[in-house]
């Protein structure tokens, strides 16, 4: 069980003289697949990474599962992240991509293999794992990105702009291939886009986010039939 709560968020970066992000008020369900929507600016990836503990929190309190997260480093909240320039480490090979991470954090040989080995099945990755980066198309190469996130097998998976580099066509595989990966994972998931077709086939609440602000919140039925 993983719920997230927004309690009356603001973020001011140090530099700028406005308010990026004004009173983000959000409550996440266990397993909720949230979308955040909204043109360029309105602060999707400023809250994202406030989330994910890339940005500090100006004001206000993000709590995961009632304990209060604002000061825990990225490392210990649990969460994956994958993001638009997905950056794949180009001398390694798939599988090595997949397991940096978790080489970093000392799991066993073992462990690491299991882990790639079932994310690589259910991303349709097993006869690439010893590819290098170059030697895929655009869709694979987002596959390991998603695969490289997947095997922390942590409970909370943020996902910013991850299709915005591809083209239309794979765009909408690629949906259906992580609404599909949501629901074997499990997880609380947080998507940023500012594409509304895919924020309306993916999400089980929309965040229409407008200058900072929570303009509306609903499934994607209530949000269109507005
Ligand atoms: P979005 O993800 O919706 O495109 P952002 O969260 O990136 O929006 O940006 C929200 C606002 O915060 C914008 O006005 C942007 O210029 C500003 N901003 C983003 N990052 C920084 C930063 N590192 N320093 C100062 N201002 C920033
Ligand atoms: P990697 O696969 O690049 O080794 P990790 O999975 O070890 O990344 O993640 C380490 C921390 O860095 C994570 O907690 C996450 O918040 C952050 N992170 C992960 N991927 C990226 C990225 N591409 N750019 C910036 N930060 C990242």
């Amino acid at each position: 069980m993983v719920k997230l709560d927004l309690d009356h968020i603001y973020k001011k970066y140090d530099n700028a003289e406005d308010y990026s992000v004004t009173d983000f008020d959000l409550h996440i369900k266990d397993k909720e697949f949230i979308v955040f929507v909204g043109p360029s600016g309105c602060g999707k990836s400023t809250t994202l990474r406030m989330i994910a503990g890339l940005e500090d929190i100006s004001e206000g309190e993000f709590k995961i599962d009632d304990r209060v997260v604002n000061d825990v480093a990225p490392k210990d909240r649990d969460i994956a992240m994958v993001f638009q320039n997905y950056a794949l480490y180009p001398h390694m090979t798939v599988y090595d991509n997949m397991a940096f991470g978790l080489k970093l954090r000392k799991y066993s040989k073992e462990e690491i293999k299991k882990r790639v080995s079932h994310a690589a099945d259910i991303l349709g990755l097993t006869e690439y794992l010893q590819r290098k980066p170059a030697a895929l198309s655009g869709g694979q190469r987002q596959r390991v990105a998603l695969g490289r996130a997947i095997v922390r097998d942590a409970p909370i998976f943020l996902m910013d702009e991850p299709l915005s580099n591809l083209d239309a066509k794979l765009r909408v595989s690629m949906r259906a291939q992580i609404a599909k990966l949501h629901q074997e994972l499990g997880t609380t998931t947080i998507y940023v886009t500012h594409d509304q077709t895919e924020a309306m086939t993916m999400a089980d609440r929309i965040v229409i986010m407008k200058d900072g602000k929570i303009q509306q919140v609903g499934s994607p039925q209530e949000v269109y039939d507005d």
